[in-house]
């Protein structure tokens, strides 16, 4: 099954961008489609014009809910409607593993001071937020959601078990990770990695977790999968 993502924008020509290449871009048009739609095509004066004034006053300019509910009944996107917003529910590892196991994803991408509330309400977008700041448009934000979700489509990455030990999959950060050379300037890789005794080395990794989510994501660390000792 192909995962389709409908993604509405200013500026399409922005993708696929980085989507285009390494993991993603290799699934690109086998795991996964993605069709940019251009939300001018949907504007209907002489000017094209996507945006205007914010009822109220104040500064900048707000996108307007007519032309953008014609780009969402048009563009045929499947999946749920997502809008990117500084508002937003935070997007996350649990909602990136919810949207790859659907049908597709239909992104809107802000830009100017945001759109119009009633559009939000009327097309029930979900608004995602991927951080505390502001970004100048959506575009940027709908790749990280996109990328973290293209990654997790059956057969995109080589190796699917390294998606059930990275960071969040269990609620924890990942542990430090080492290669070759053995020893590099003074510094050795542990000597556990290098014993061979697969026990240990599970015991040294679930440990060294524990400890950088405690010690850096206290949030993560107090819901994490319960059953765990603290360390
Ligand atoms: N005036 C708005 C910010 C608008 S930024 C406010 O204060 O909330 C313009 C557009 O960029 C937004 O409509 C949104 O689509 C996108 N954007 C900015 N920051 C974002 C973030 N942290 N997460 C997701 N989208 C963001």
């Amino acid at each position: 099954m192909t995962f389709a993502a409908t993604v509405l924008t200013l500026y399409p020509a922005m993708f696929p961008g980085p989507l285009g290449t390494a993991l993603a871009g290799r699934a690109l048009g086998t795991q996964w489609t993605l069709d940019p739609v251009d939300i001018r095509d949907s504007a209907t004066d002489r000017h094209r014009s996507v945006d205007d004034t914010p009822a109220g006053g104040g500064p900048g300019m707000v996108m307007r809910a007519d032309v953008l509910a014609r780009a969402i009944d048009t563009c045929g996107g499947t999946g749920p409607r997502l809008l990117m917003s500084p508002r937003g529910r935070p997007f996350d590892q649990g909602l990136a593993r919810t949207l790859a196991s659907g049908p597709g994803v239909t992104i809107v991408c802000g830009r100017f001071e945001g759109v119009d509330e009633r559009v939000i309400e009327r097309r029930g977008l979900t608004e995602v937020s991927i951080g505390d700041y502001i970004l100048s448009g959506g575009e940027i934000g709908a790749m990280a959601v996109l990328d973290a979700i293209v990654r997790l489509l059956p057969g995109v990455m080589g190796n699917a078990a390294s998606a059930d030990e990275e960071s969040f999959a269990d609620g924890l950060l990942e542990h430090p990770q080492y290669t070759r050379p053995a020893q590099w300037e003074d510094a050795p890789i542990p000597e556990v990695l290098m014993s061979g005794d697969h026990g240990k080395i599970a015991a040294w990794r679930r440990a060294a977790r524990l400890r950088l989510t405690a010690a850096r994501r206290p949030d993560l660390f107090e819901r994490r999968t319960p059953g765990e000792p603290a360390k």
